[in-house]
């Protein structure tokens, strides 16, 4: 441990950690007791929808602002737990109207607006599907996810639909509806004015009894072969959010809470919608995109306590000058947290030194629903750590022997990261994908696809992903969708991509081309593929940087060796090579 542990004196915290003892609640913990601090239905039953809003609109939190909106423009929109019961309410009429069956899916493709937050909990509230899209997407990893998720409707801005969707209509005869968040008249029979036909809803709705096991919400994630891949949660991960909100977020009453996730990733809905709602506090929702100055004047002008941000954003924020942050009066804020990729220690540190607070690193994936491994308040931080896993997670480091058996192993070995399967919000499907979904689990166990040891006291260390996805900006990235959309082209025989270190962003795209015979390398082509993979994928997942090589190096069987292509870029020994095509034996 390279890094002096950062030690937690809670007798000077201005507010009692909910968990202090960490021991004591793992073993005393029962998912029963966390599932007896929420409602439920009446009669019977667990939605989403009314753990975080209707339950609080009942009550003394009515008037409280759920959500303060925060407009491009300056402009700050509060919206209470009784106005959000309200749109909430009207948006769940609104699916009963236009026939949507629950179970279907609801996509959202339109940013950070207040809409958003009527739209996912009235699609919980139908027992729909609500189905997040990163608004960055280009057509083509858009296309894939509407056609793969069945999407039912789709609610979007009309800038997204002329752009992105129009052109792909033909490819989605399963998408009858569209509505737009930002236009005041119908434009056909299937793209409708969503404001409008909100006004003709009621606000009154009764949340039909909904089975725990019940599809909540789809997120997609990539994957290294084949098309992304659609996680598949239900309504009882309402328990794992509710209990990491008390225990790594610490949420308290009065707290104001600011999760920067973009709500096309599933921190952005977890974390970003859920969690903070379950627990009555008020949320923060920015509309911009990252904004050093901006980002330090609402934490100061919102009294922002409890942030919950990302490496990149934290990496950026670390080269600003501290004179910046100097400015601004930080006072209100308790506790960091930061998900997505690797913190750097240093990262850690410079919270320390220059926010007055360390940054507290916590690990989770889509597959897992929430937060599984976590730096605590009240806990010693051990700088680069991910933590301890949460009350009610049983983690461990594995080596897979085979298809059915792992070995466990001990203090200070690297293996897979594993999870003992069945809590709440464990995905329940990869869909229409069973055989995917049963491969991730060895016996008890899911494998999260990820390298990690563990230390003799318990804290576990990320080491890689034991796969070819690559994290850029915190965005899951799958090589073999860029790839794909490369070799679109023309010019483009095959393309090999990978994730290539970058200090602040974690890492980029960078792809490696054969082009067909007849193509000509040159830096005018070069762009030229650059700025395709650009339009068709976006620009969150676009190669940024781009190399043509005479031949893929692959495996017998024809796989494209990745790893290799990645050895040979950074330089590093190239390993085993002995599946490698045209290799002895
Ligand atoms: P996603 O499914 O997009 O949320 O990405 C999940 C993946 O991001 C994990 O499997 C890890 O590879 C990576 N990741 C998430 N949090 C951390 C963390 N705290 N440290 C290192 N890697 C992380």
């Amino acid at each position: 441990m390279p890094f002096a542990p950062i030690a937690k004196n809670v007798a000077t915290m201005a507010v009692q950690p909910n968990l202090l003892d960490y021991e004591r609640i793992r073993a005393d913990f029962s998912w029963e007791e966390a599932r007896a601090a929420l409602d439920g239905l009446q009669g019977g039953g667990m939605n989403i929808a009314h753990e975080a809003v209707d339950r609080h609109a009942r009550g003394p939190l009515h008037d409280r602002a759920a959500i303060r909106f925060l407009g491009k423009d300056g402009t700050l929109t509060p919206l209470t737990y009784g106005e959000l019961q309200a749109r909430s309410n009207r948006f769940a009429h609104l699916l009963g109207q236009l026939g949507v069956l629950p179970g279907e899916r609801i996509f959202w493709l339109a940013g950070r607006s207040l809409l958003l937050y009527a739209a996912f909990f009235g699609t919980l509230k139908h027992r729909s599907v609500f189905c997040p899209l990163f608004a960055a997407f280009g057509p083509e990893p858009i296309a894939q996810r509407l056609e793969r998720g069945n999407a039912r409707v789709l609610v979007t801005t009309e800038r997204q639909y002329s752009k992105k969707i129009k052109p792909l209509l033909d490819r989605l005869p399963e998408l009858r509806c569209i509505l737009l968040v930002d236009v005041d008249a119908d434009i056909d029979q299937r793209v409708r004015a969503l404001p409008s036909l909100l006004q003709g809803c009621s606000e009154q709705f009764t949340i039909p009894p909904t089975d725990p096991e019940d599809r909540a919400i789809l997120h997609f994630t990539s994957g290294t072969t084949g098309m992304p891949k659609g996680a598949v949660h239900v309504h009882n991960a309402v328990l794992t959010h509710f209990i990491t909100g008390r225990y790594v977020l610490d949420l308290h009453p009065d707290d104001i809470f600011w999760c920067t996730a973009d709500p096309g990733w599933v921190t952005g809905t977890s974390y970003g919608i859920i969690a903070p709602l379950l627990h009555g506090v008020t949320t923060i929702v920015d509309e911009a995109d990252f904004d050093a100055e901006r980002w330090y004047r609402i934490l100061a002008e919102q009294r922002v306590t409890v942030w919950y941000t990302a490496p990149t954003a934290i990496r950026m924020l670390m080269r600003t000058p501290d004179t910046l942050r100097q400015r601004y009066d930080l006072s209100a804020l308790r506790l960091v947290h930061s998900v997505g990729e690797p913190l750097n220690p240093e990262a850690v540190l410079w919270g320390q030194r220059v926010l007055g607070l360390p940054i507290h690193d916590n690990w989770w994936q889509t597959e897992t629903g929430g937060i599984m491994v976590a730096n605590y308040a009240a806990l010693e931080i051990r700088p680069g750590s991910m933590g301890k896993p949460l009350p009610g997670i049983e983690a461990a480091i594995v080596t897979r022997l085979d298809a059915d058996t792992v070995r466990i192993e001990g203090a200070e070995v690297e293996g897979e990261l594993a999870l003992r399967r069945g809590w709440p919000s464990m995905f329940r499907a990869y869909l229409h994908d069973e055989q995917r979904y049963h491969k991730c689990f060895v016996g008890d166990w899911y494998l999260t696809g990820d390298l990690a040891r563990r230390d003799a006291d318990g804290y576990y260390w990320f080491v890689g992903r034991a796969d070819d996805i690559i994290k850029t900006a915190g965005h899951m990235v799958g090589p073999f969708e860029v790839e794909s959309s490369l070799m679109e082209h023309p010019a483009v025989a095959e393309a090999g991509v990978i994730g290539k270190p970058e200090p602040t962003i974690g890492e980029i795209v960078k792809a490696f081309v054969v082009l067909k015979p007849g193509f000509t390398a040159s830096e005018p082509l070069r762009q030229e593929l650059i700025g395709f993979g650009r339009t068709r994928l976006g620009s969150a997942v676009a190669p940024k940087e781009l190399e043509f090589i005479d031949n893929l190096p692959k495996t017998r069987s024809g796989k494209i060796m990745r790893r290799l292509l990645k050895a040979r870029e950074l330089g590093l020994p190239i390993g085993d090579t002995s599946t490698l095509e045209g290799s002895e034996s």
